[in-house]
């Protein structure tokens, strides 16, 4: 298949396009390579794509709307995964203009050319940020999500609202995942396992926010993207469907991508204690502005649909992580 992804330099789109690309799709890349984290890291993941004879990188803003259409035509994709997006809930507090661009235009302009070309499958990125801090748990697809708490989830939340708008106007079949906590190798130097790993083994202490009284659903990356795979691979949604996800009116479904089971920030650091063989020194600081308390997905819409559910135990992936860290960074394993 000829399938276009965005956020190819990014860690989850970069695992997507190896894992296709591994499979013998031809895979058409389109990441803006923004300086939001290292961009070391995200030119070392395009670099490794580029290995592939099956992929074709570009490099440009989603905000192009020319270059998005050029790379359409080229590639008249049957599918296209949209992971390209400002991600991150604490930087809006002092980039909200950049979640409104990369969000909200950016994924505009991606609708477009999806129904310019009729793409007969749009799969779009939202998280379990949308959720806010519902009192209802496990989150579930149906719930009401109307209480957005950062720039990041009240954009995704719209990018959801937009998508929802396109395949009901234009029949257009999306899919829209909500991804919970990914974590693993190639993993984001923003978030909480990085951060953790790369402080303790330089021997400075880690920020722990809400004084460690969090719970997330952290779902390893192996699963999110056989996740992704599968339902790439089922028919797209259909109107009229009716089962939990789907929407009454347009071919439009969403998805919770999680694990199931909620851990606390604590014992995601015990497990990061155990896979570095010491200790991290926690510096408890207060809850921060946009998070929330705790995250935790049902997953059943998943399951029901493709069979599957994560299985990855949170100190296996942490491990795996911990062990890509000490590669890719050259830190010996007793150091
Ligand atoms: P990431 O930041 O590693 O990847 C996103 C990529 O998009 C980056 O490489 C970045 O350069 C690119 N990008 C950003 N703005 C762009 C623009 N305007 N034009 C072109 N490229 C642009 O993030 P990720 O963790 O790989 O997340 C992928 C998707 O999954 C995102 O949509 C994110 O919101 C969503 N998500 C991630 C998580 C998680 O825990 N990692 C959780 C929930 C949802």
């Amino acid at each position: 298949m000829r399938i276009l992804v965005t956020g190819t330099a990014g860690f989850i789109g970069f695992h997507v396009a190896r894992r296709l690309l591994r499979e013998g799709h031809e895979v058409t890349g389109i990441d803006g390579v923004t300086p939001y984290y290292d961009v070391m890291l995200k030119r070392a993941r395009h670099a490794r794509l580029r290995e592939y004879a099956g992929f074709t990188c570009n490099e440009f803003m989603l905000e192009d709307a020319q270059a998005l259409h050029d790379a359409f035509e080229q590639c008249r994709p049957e599918g296209v995964i949209h992971l390209a997006a400002q991600a991150g809930v604490r930087y809006g507090m002092e980039n909200p203009g950049s979640y409104v661009s990369a969000n909200l235009v950016g994924t505009y302009n991606v609708l477009e050319q999806a129904r310019r070309c009729a793409t007969p499958h749009l799969m779009i990125a939202s998280t379990s940020s949308v959720y806010g801090a519902n009192a209802v748990i496990p989150f579930a697809e149906d719930q009401r999500c109307d209480h957005p708490l950062s720039l990041y989830a009240a954009t995704k939340k719209a990018t959801e609202d937009l998508a929802h708008s396109y395949a009901h106007l234009w029949n257009l079949p999306i899919t829209a995942f909500r991804f919970f906590t990914v974590y693993g190798p190639w993993g984001r130097p923003d978030m909480a396992l990085f951060k953790f790993t790369a402080n303790t083994l330089e021997g400075r202490p880690i920020d722990v926010y809400n004084n460690g009284d969090m719970e997330r659903d952290f779902t390893y990356i192996d699963d999110i993207v056989e996740a992704i795979h599968r339902l790439a691979t089922r028919p797209a949604p259909a109107s009229g469907e009716s089962d939990r996800g789907a929407s009454p009116v347009a071919p439009y479904r969403v998805v919770n991508i999680g694990n199931g089971e909620p851990v606390s920030l604590m014992a995601f650091i015990q497990a990061i204690e155990t896979a570095l063989g010491r200790k991290c020194v926690c510096n408890y600081l207060p809850m921060q502005p946009g998070d929330v308390p705790r995250t935790w997905a049902d997953c059943t819409a998943l399951q029901d649909l493709t069979g599957f559910r994560p299985t990855t135990s949170v100190q296996a992936g942490v491990d795996a992580f911990v062990a890509w860290y000490r590669d890719y960074y050259g830190v010996p394993a007793d150091a």
